[in-house]
């Protein structure tokens, strides 16, 4: 039986691909953005959330804290850091939610039994499941034995991917793969490495191998103001998409500071800058740029 770690799933979710869909989200991330929205995300490990304003002091955490400490090492990013053995006891005794534990294995007879709930609705609107995460492929065996199981049961499967897993493990998803929703998020080398920690060529040989298998591929492109909202870095994307064969559309999604709330709620995380969102306004003008282009494109 194939298990893997999964920290949400999400029904009716309308931006994950076409239709209406339920969104798998698999823990693990090679990469580490600046602006993550789901830093909860990036390790593959089971981990927590800690919300000091909703303690009620009942000290339930305490009696089960292998190092009798837990508020105090809650309390503190660096004493978690270093004492916490991340055994996620006070967050199965916590009754306020103010320890709410982050990731769970489940396998793929679980999450598919979640999945099924909703096949009435895919039928109706063309819909199905995503894995989105974190990165899916970041557990390779999990992913592909979720994507497979769900094409043998005739539901459509799309990837939500940032592109920087090995080739033959997107080779391996593709045969049961209906789309994959592929993220730019920057097409200035430099600019990416700065503020993925990651390789943008291995991200575009990637997304160009795929391409010449006749992945079906709609590309997401997240806009942030004075970051990769420039001229030049819209230019890059239209040259790319110029050289893909099988992209559907370009997707433009403005950045969301979600992720600021929820870093500072993390021990293993230290914190997101404060970024600006792209007025709706400034985002209708890259679609129309696009658009100008050739290139189908809509904003979410
Ligand atoms: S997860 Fe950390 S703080 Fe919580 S009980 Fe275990 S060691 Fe203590
Ligand atoms: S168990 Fe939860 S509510 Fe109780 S003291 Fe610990 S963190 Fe606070």
């Amino acid at each position: 039986m194939v298990c893997g770690q999964v920290f949400d799933i999400q029904r009716f979710c309308v931006h994950d691909g076409p239709g209406i869909r339920t969104t798998v989200f698999l823990k693990g991330c090679p990469l580490r953005c600046t602006w993550c929205h789901n830093p909860e995300s990036q390790r593959i490990k089971s981990e927590m959330f800690f919300s000091p304003e909703v303690c009620i002091d009942c000290r339930a955490c305490e009696k089960v804290c292998p190092q009798s400490s837990a508020r105090r090492i809650l309390n503190d990013r660096n004493l978690r850091r270093k004492h916490c053995e991340d055994c996620l006891r006070c967050a199965g005794a916590c009754p306020s939610g103010a320890i709410e534990r982050i990731g769970i294995e489940l396998s793929v007879e679980e999450v598919l039994a979640e999945v099924d709930k909703d096949q009435i609705f895919f039928n109706e609107s063309g819909g199905g499941m995503t894995l989105s995460g974190g990165e899916p492929l970041a557990q390779p065996a999990f992913c592909t034995a979720l994507v497979k199981e769900a094409y043998r049961r005739g539901i459509h499967t799309c990837i939500q991917t940032c592109g920087d897993a090995k080739l033959d493990d997107y080779l391996n998803v593709l045969p049961y793969t209906h789309m994959i929703l592929w993220d730019i998020k920057d097409t200035d080398p430099q600019r990416f490495t700065d503020h993925t920690g990651a390789d943008l060529k291995r991200m575009l040989n990637n997304l160009r191998a795929l391409d010449a298998e006749g992945a079906r591929i709609v590309l997401r492109l997240l806009l942030i103001k004075d970051v990769n909202l420039t001229e030049s870095h819209i230019e890059n994307l239209i040259n790319l998409y110029k050289r893909l064969e099988n992209v559907l559309h370009v997707e433009i999604i403005p950045y969301h500071p979600l992720g600021q709330a929820k870093s500072h709620r993390l021990a293993h995380h230290d914190g997101t800058p404060a970024y600006q969102a792209p007025s709706r306004s400034m985002l209708q003008q890259v679609a129309s740029t696009l658009e100008a282009r050739g290139i189908p494109c809509v904003v979410l």
